[in-house]
């Protein structure tokens, strides 16, 4: 026989507004926000890629474009131009103005896309981890010309290390530049070779094949980047999409504004008025102007004085939003990247020891019992040991191969329990996806990433 129905109520049991009408009435008609971390070898051409993409949707003033344009003929590298937009953005970003490059960001007939950054070298890795945690999708740059691709794909090269970086991150989908293919006259053998390496190894590092796209491209020429291709050497074998129409086609993530409140800091800086700002991401929940929330894992009660979406001030922002926050009732000095502001009723747990199922992908020595590792947590570093080997993974099918096992090499599967020195705000994975996830590093090199299974003495 037939259940019931639920009902669908508007106001939740405390008579506040029901979060996902709240999020239709304030954005239902708005472009969907999409996150993008831009990743690949250095010298892949992503500098460049994303400045021509961001003139030729214009992003970029006349002005500043014949700026770069002449000082870039001065020093004889016309090519630069379009890598330094990408940069003054960044520089820009940091300083918190506002020049006429406005933000890294563009769109697609569906989407607005804010691009994140994430330099290319190897010890930046830390920051594209901040910048990969908070993504809904990658790009990933492959340079196509001979001896190139191979140099960065190869051990040494990063675009392993990255596509393995985001994939732990818990980005799925992604697309994938073949870049620089003016370089190759176009060649489709060199497209097709190229794309079956990558193919192999994604598959391997846990993307879907069909959330995976490639596109032929040159970042330098343009070409189809924004427009179609007019290249006749493309022509001939590619009539597919260009990257800006797969980016539109990506899938936006569900937006969890109805689960308790959880904004990650990653920044904590003095605003201009009263109070201090922290900006970050809402990972779930609605913040609404004038909310009493929970600094975590201090638990301190502060009150958000006001909200800031890309500059523009806002009374509620959602699951999915980075934003600026003022706040009061706390002292910054109180306050550090990764605290977690918290619905006070509904707490972020908050703990110093907690399981996790890791992947051990780049060890030197065999992980044994108190092996000390960094831990990674959103934007939060904080040492930690691997206190106890509890299982063995079959990685296939995830059944216990060896209860605890003695030691952990490279391509493992395991469960372990991890031991923080200070306590940290953490969620099961199955909880909070954004907040269950870990990477653990050593001496500035990512060995494992890991889930978060279960978690102690909170
Ligand atoms: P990033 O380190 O990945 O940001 O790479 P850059 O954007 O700085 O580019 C590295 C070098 O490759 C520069 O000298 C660029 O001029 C060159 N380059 C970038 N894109 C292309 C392209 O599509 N075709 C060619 N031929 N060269 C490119």
């Amino acid at each position: 026989f037939d259940q019931p129905e639920e009902k669908v109520l508007t106001k939740t049991k405390d008579n506040k507004i029901d979060p996902n009408k709240q999020y239709s009435d304030e954005r239902g008609s708005d472009k969907d926000h999409l996150y993008i971390v831009v990743i690949g070898h250095v010298d892949a051409g992503k500098s460049t890629l994303m400045g021509r993409l961001l003139c030729d949707l214009g992003e970029v003033s006349q002005r500043t474009l014949h700026k770069y344009e002449q000082e870039s003929k001065k020093i004889g590298k016309q090519s630069f131009m379009y890598a330094w937009v990408l940069d003054e953005t960044g520089e820009e970003r940091v300083r918190g103005i506002t020049m006429d490059v406005g933000h890294a960001q563009f769109e697609t007939k569906t989407k607005k896309v804010i691009i994140l950054d994430a330099p290319g070298h190897a010890d930046f890795i830390p920051n594209m981890i901040t910048g990969a945690g908070q993504a809904d999708v990658a790009l990933l740059v492959v340079d196509a010309t001979r001896g190139e691709f191979e140099s960065g794909f190869d051990l040494g090269g990063q675009t392993r290390e990255h596509a393995l970086l985001v994939r732990s991150l818990g980005v799925s989908q992604l697309a994938v530049a073949v870049n620089k293919l003016d370089t190759t006259t176009w060649s489709q053998e060199r497209f097709n070779e190229i794309t079956k390496k990558l193919k192999a190894f994604l598959k391997q590092a846990g993307f879907k094949e069909s959330d995976v796209t490639y596109v032929p491209c040159s970042g330098l020429t343009g070409e189809n980047l924004v427009n179609s291709p007019t290249e006749p050497e493309l022509l001939k074998w590619y009539s597919g999409p260009c990257l800006l129409d797969i980016i539109d086609k990506f899938k936006v993530p569900e937006r969890p504004v109805s689960k308790p409140l959880r904004f990650s800091i990653n920044d904590v800086f003095k605003g201009t008025g009263s109070g201090f700002c922290v900006s970050g991401r809402i990972e779930n929940g609605v913040l609404n102007k004038g909310d009493k929330v929970l600094l975590c894992p201090t638990k301190e009660l502060a009150e958000v004085r006001s909200i800031s979406i890309n500059d523009m001030t806002s009374n509620v922002a959602f699951a999915g939003d980075q934003v600026s926050v003022t706040l009061s009732g706390v002292d910054m000095q109180n306050v550090s990247v990764g605290y977690i502001l918290s619905d006070p009723v509904q707490q972020v747990p908050v703990t110093t020891r907690f399981e996790a199922r890791i992947v051990v992908f780049n060890v030197k020595v065999p992980i044994t019992k108190g092996y000390p590792v960094l831990i990674h947590h959103q934007s939060l570093v904080e040492s930690a040991n691997i206190v106890k080997l509890k299982a063995l993974l079959n990685k296939s099918n995830g059944e216990t191969m060896k209860k605890k096992p003695r030691c952990l090499g490279n391509n493992s599967v395991a469960v372990v329990d991890i031991e923080v020195s200070r306590p940290i705000c953490i969620e099961r994975y199955k909880d909070v996806k954004e907040l269950g996830r870990v990477m653990l590093r050593v001496s500035g090199v990512t060995i494992a990433a890991g889930l978060v299974t279960d978690i102690f003495n909170i």
